[in-house]
């Protein structure tokens, strides 16, 4: 039996899957993490604690998780800071989001128009390269750092 061994093509694909991968897990360590911090010191003053997004809980910054407000196809919003607030375990986890006082929130906090502007992103499909996802991923490290050091 003659075996076949994996056409090139096939392996440079997985690889770039794999790289792709792990890039964008990278990213949102360093993106959700920002998030929280910089949400916490703007509810509270403190990044040590911060007030949930849809619930208005008083939660210490290891309770409180960087909540989407909504789930984009491709990633396409993942990354986008309007797109993302502090949220505690129960509006987040189990509550999944809590959308309905979510969406108010945010029409309260950027109005109706940048609601639908995400709407219309999240349908869309985005690509990110390699290059593109290692200097999000420098951005965002770079902006924990400047909180953790404060
Ligand atoms: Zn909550």
């Amino acid at each position: 039996m003659v075996e076949k061994s994996t056409p090139r093509i096939y392996v440079f694909i997985i690889t770039e899957m794999k790289n792709q991968k792990n890039l964008k897990i990278r990213l949102s360590k360093y993106f959700n993490r920002y998030i929280r911090l910089k949400e916490c010191l703007e509810t509270t003053g403190s990044t040590t604690s911060g007030f949930c997004f849809t619930c208005n809980a008083h939660k210490p910054f290891g309770e409180l998780d960087a909540g989407h407000f909504m789930a984009g196809k491709n990633n396409s919003v993942k990354f986008i800071e309007e797109n993302v607030h502090i949220q505690c375990k129960r509006c987040n986890y189990f509550e999944r989001g809590n959308l309905i006082p979510y969406t108010l929130r945010m029409i309260e906090k950027y109005g109706q128009e940048k609601v639908n502007e995400l709407q219309k992103i999240k349908k869309q499909a985005q690509k990110f390269t390699d290059s593109e996802l290692e200097e999000l991923i420098k951005i965002y490290k770079l902006k924990v750092k400047e909180y953790e050091n404060n």
